[in-house]
C-alpha cells in the first residue's frame, strides 16, 4: 500500500467517525427538543390548571362578596383572616382594615367570650359548631349574632383556618324575650287572681300565729301583774311568741314571693314540700267546698330544678279545678288526692286525681287551650298557663277523664342523685 493509499484509508476512517458523531448529535438535538417541548406541553397544561384555579377562585369570591349573610375565615388564635362586605356592615365596619388582621374577639361581648373561645377550640379540633353570643360592634351597638362554623383543611387535613356564617338574630332574640316576659307577666295576673281568691285563707291562716302571740303576751301580763312570773319563767312564752312572729313572717313571705313581678328563680326544689305549701294555701278553700285533700308524697325522691312559686302555681291551678268541677256536679265524695311519683330515672310525676264529673272525651283535647271554658265566669287560662310553665321547665303535662274523676298529670325533671355535692350547692345557689 502506498502512502497516498494509507491516507485515503485514514480519511475514509475519519469521515465515518464524523459521521457517526453527526448521526449521534442530531439525535440528541432530538431529545433535547422533544424533552423541550414536553416542558413546554406541561407548562401549558400548568398554566391551564393555574387559570382554572383562578377562575374558580374568582367565582368562589363573587359568591361570597355578593353573600348576605357575613362570612368570614378565622386563625385559631381569632385573628380574622377574610371577611366579606355583609361582614363589615354586620359589624359596622367601614373598611376591611379595620376588622382583618384583628381579633374577633375586640367586637364580641365580654360575657360572651369564654364560650366563643370554647366553640372556636372545638372547630379547629375538627369539629362544626353552631353558637350564639351577643356582639358589639365596631359603633357599639349591640346585637345578638348566630354564627355556624367549620373547619377548613388544607392538603394534607389540618385544620388551618374556621370558616364562619354569621347572622344577626336580634330581632328574633328580642321576640323570644318578649314572650317569655309575656308569659312571667301573664302567669303573675293569673297568680294574682288566685290571691284573690285565696284572701280569706291567707287571713285565716295568718291569724293563727297573730292569736297566738296575743294570747302569750296577755298571759305573761296577767301573770306579772298579779305577781306570780319570776323573769325565768317568761322565758318560754316569749320563745313561744318569737317563733310564732316567726311563722306569720313566712307566710307573708310566701304572699310575696306569689305575686312578685320578676323572672323566674330556679332553685333545687323538693316538690313534696311545695304540695304541702299549695294544701296550706287551700285549706279554707277545700273546707268551704268540702273536699277532703289527701297527700301520697314519694319519700326521699330527687329534687327537681324549677321555679317553686311557678310549680306551686300549677299545682294550685290543679286542685282549684278539681274543687270547681265537684262543687258544680255536687259530686257525693268530694276528694282531691295530690301524689308524687318517681317518673323513670331523671323525672318526678306530680299527679292531682278528683272525684268529680270527668272531662267530656269531646273537649279533652281542648282544656289546654288559651280561652277554653266551660264554666260561667270561667277565663280559661289556669290550665293554658300551667302547661307553659310546666313545658318552660322541660317537663310536659296531660289531662285524663275516668268514670269517676279527672286526673291531670305533670312530670319535672329530678335533679340526678349522682351530683356531686360540689355541683349541687351551684345548683342549688346558682
Ligand atoms: P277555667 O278554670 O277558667 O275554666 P282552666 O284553663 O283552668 O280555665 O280550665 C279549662 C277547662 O278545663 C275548665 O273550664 C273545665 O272545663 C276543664 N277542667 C279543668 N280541670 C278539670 C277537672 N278537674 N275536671 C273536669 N274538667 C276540668
Amino acid at each position: 500500500m502506498t502512502g497516498s493509499d494509507a491516507m485515503l484509508l485514514g480519511l475514509v476512517a475519519l469521515g465515518g467517525a464524523l459521521t457517526v458523531a453527526l448521526i449521534a448529535l442530531a439525535a440528541m438535538l432530538l431529545r433535547l427538543r422533544e424533552a423541550e417541548q414536553r416542558v413546554r406541553d406541561k407548562e401549558a397544561a400548568h398554566l391551564g390548571v393555574l387559570d382554572r384555579l383562578q377562575e374558580n377562585e374568582y367565582r368562589l369570591r363573587t359568591i361570597i362578596e355578593s353573600e348576605p349573610e357575613c362570612v368570614k375565615l378565622q386563625a385559631a388564635d381569632g385573628t380574622v383572616l377574610e371577611i366579606n362586605p355583609a361582614g363589615l356592615r354586620l359589624l359596622d365596619a367601614a373598611r376591611p382594615e379595620d376588622i382583618v388582621g384583628k381579633k374577633i374577639y375586640d367586637v364580641v361581648a365580654q360575657e360572651f367570650r369564654h364560650i366563643y373561645r370554647e366553640n372556636m377550640r372545638r372547630v379547629f379540633e375538627g369539629e362544626a359548631a353552631v353558637y350564639e353570643f351577643k356582639s358589639i360592634t365596631l359603633k357599639g351597638r349591640t346585637a345578638w349574632m348566630e354564627t355556624h362554623a367549620v373547619p377548613l383543611r388544607d392538603a394534607r387535613g389540618a385544620v388551618y383556618a374556621l370558616l364562619g356564617i354569621t347572622r344577626d338574630i336580634t330581632e328574633h332574640k328580642w321576640a323570644e324575650e318578649q314572650g317569655r316576659r309575656h308569659q312571667t307577666e301573664l302567669a303573675r295576673v293569673a297568680r294574682l287572681s288566685t290571691m284573690g281568691e285565696m284572701a280569706t285563707g291567707l287571713a285565716h291562716e295568718l291569724n293563727q300565729p297573730l292569736s297566738a302571740i296575743a294570747n302569750f303576751a296577755r298571759g305573761c301580763i296577767r301573770r306579772l301583774r298579779s305577781g306570780d312570773m319570776a323573769p325565768a319563767d317568761m322565758i318560754e312564752p316569749l320563745e313561744e311568741v318569737c317563733e310564732q312572729a316567726e311563722r306569720a313572717g313566712e307566710i307573708m313571705r310566701h304572699v310575696r314571693d306569689f305575686v312578685r313581678k320578676s323572672e323566674p328563680r330556679m332553685t333545687a326544689v323538693d316538690i313534696n314540700q311545695v304540695v304541702r305549701s299549695v294544701v296550706k294555701f287551700t285549706e279554707l278553700e277545700a273546707r268551704q267546698h268540702e273536699t277532703i285533700v289527701t297527700l301520697q308524697l314519694a319519700p326521699q325522691q330527687p329534687r327537681v330544678w324549677a321555679d317553686s312559686i311557678m310549680v306551686e302555681q300549677v299545682i294550685c291551678n290543679l286542685v282549684r279545678n278539681a274543687m270547681e268541677a265537684m262543687a258544680e256536679t255536687r259530686s257525693m265524695r268530694r276528694e282531691v288526692m295530690i301524689r308524687t311519683v318517681p317518673h323513670g330515672e331523671d323525672a318526678i310525676e306530680i299527679e292531682v286525681v278528683d272525684t268529680g264529673p270527668g272531662i267530656d272525651g269531646a273537649v279533652i283535647d281542648q282544656v289546654f287551650d288559651q280561652f277554653f271554658t266551660t264554666k260561667p265566669e270561667g277565663v280559661g287560662m289556669g290550665l293554658s298557663i300551667s302547661r307553659s310553665i310546666v313545658e318552660s321547665h322541660g317537663g310536659s303535662i296531660r289531662a285524663e277523664s275516668r268514670a269517676g274523676g279527672a286526673t291531670f298529670r305533670f312530670t319535672l325533671q329530678a335533679i340526678p342523685l349522682r351530683l356531686s355535692n360540689d355541683e349541687r350547692r351551684y345548683s342549688i345557689h346558682s
